[in-house]
């Protein structure tokens, strides 16, 4: 058994062209695991102040600003590349799924801010997501013996207006998929999704793939955006160790999570699907923060025996193992630089700074 807080990552993303265009100035700073942020209204004196297991500073677009305790230039020691956050965080991963834990990974941020970037990545820069896989894939080749077997499956779901589609088919039945309760483990999970086996890294690339151009798919004929769904990815991932007492299994189940965007959607002058739309958005994401404050309180010792609401949405639901439960769990927050992002860096900051503070209990998974 391991207690272990949820570790944070804070990952700032370069300029946008938008941002450039408005002659946004930069309000974050980075100095080692520290992460500062300065309201525009006020004087550069006035940072909050936070601090995460890893701060991670962007690479180019800050050279013109004159303050600062990192500036481009000289921001080597702070700057990540998709490898370095991947051998940060997602070797951490790989290591835990080979002892046996369960482990999540979710981005959170507002739409635009980087969370694909960071899990997918695009093109040659490939996210934590591809990068693991492949490096899960190479080990086993590494470790495979007669003793030894292994077994990785994937399933990939969309969960959109509190409905799970998904994502590994291109047939969406209305209404999506049931989620359902096990009646022993009381976990929940979405009845009749798509579990696929997947035997070598270009299998499961070609999967992912799929599933992400059902994602644009579906978003178009429905006429929404992707970034108003949250996309779990989950690997299923067990060893099957031979020994003079017979067998024994080792299970890890890893959780991939890309958030939905977190700005808040006005509900002001919406009707008909967009008004069901962003309630529903709000309705999850904001279940999602009830869920944290509540084991908040428990890790802190404040409140011990509390009802933690998962029920109160299908993305808690299906995060219940995630957030307080049986996993190694890891959260990236990305951040917009520029001043004109200011009140939603500073609440995907709050949002992280709570997260911390959750304690999750892991079992290894072994029988
Ligand atoms: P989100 O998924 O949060 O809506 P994206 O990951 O799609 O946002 O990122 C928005 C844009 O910013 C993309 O064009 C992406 O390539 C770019 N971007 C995001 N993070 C970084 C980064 N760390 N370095 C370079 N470009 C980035
Ligand atoms: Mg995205």
């Amino acid at each position: 058994m391991s207690e272990e807080s949820v570790k944070v990552a804070v990952r700032v993303r370069p300029f946008n062209q938008r941002e450039k265009d408005r002659n946004a100035k930069l309000i974050i700073q980075m100095n080692g695991k520290s992460t500062f942020i300065t309201d525009p209204r006020l004087s550069i004196d006035e940072q909050k102040q936070f601090s995460f297991d890893y701060s991670y500073w962007s690479h180019d677009g800050f050279v013109e600003h004159p303050s600062g305790i990192y500036q481009a230039k000289d921001s080597v020691s702070c700057y990540a590349s998709q490898q370095k956050v991947f051998d940060d965080l997602g070797r951490d991963v790989l290591k835990n799924a080979f002892d046996g834990f369960n482990c999540s990974l979710f981005a959170y941020g507002q739409t635009g801010s980087g969370k694909s970037y960071s899990m997918i990545g695009y093109g040659v820069n490939r996210g934590i997501v591809p990068i693991a896989c492949d490096e899960l894939f190479q080990q086993i080749q590494h470790k495979k013996d007669s003793t030894i077997n292994f077994e990785v499956a994937l399933s990939m779901l969309e969960v959109y207006n509190e409905q799970v589609r998904d994502l590994l088919t291109k047939e969406f039945p209305k209404g999506g998929l049931a989620v359902r309760q096990h009646p022993t483990s009381g976990h929940f999970y979405p009845q009749g999704l798509r579990i696929v086996p997947v035997g070598s890294y270009v299998d499961i690339e070609h999967r992912i793939n799929e599933g992400t151009e059902n994602r644009t798919i579906a978003a178009t004929n429905m006429n929404i955006t992707s970034s108003r769904a949250h996309t779990i990815v989950t690997i299923y991932f067990n060893q099957i160790i031979k020994n003079d007492l017979g067998e024994t299994k080792k299970t890890s189940v890893i959780n991939l999570v890309d958030l939905a965007g977190s700005e808040r959607i006005s509900n002001t002058g919406v009707t008909g699907d967009r008004l069901k739309e962003s309630t529903n958005i709000n309705r999850s994401l904001s279940a999602l923060g009830n869920v944290i404050s509540a084991l908040v309180d428990i890790s802190s010792g404040v409140k011990r025996k509390i009802v933690v609401p998962y029920r109160d949405s299908i993305l808690t639901k299906l995060l219940q193992n995630a957030l307080g439960g049986n996993s190694k769990t890891i959260m990236i927050a990305a951040l917009s630089p520029a001043d004109i992002n200011y009140d939603e860096t500073l609440s995907t900051l709050r949002f992280a700074d709570r997260v911390k503070r959750i304690k999750n209990v892991a079992v290894i998974n072994e029988n």
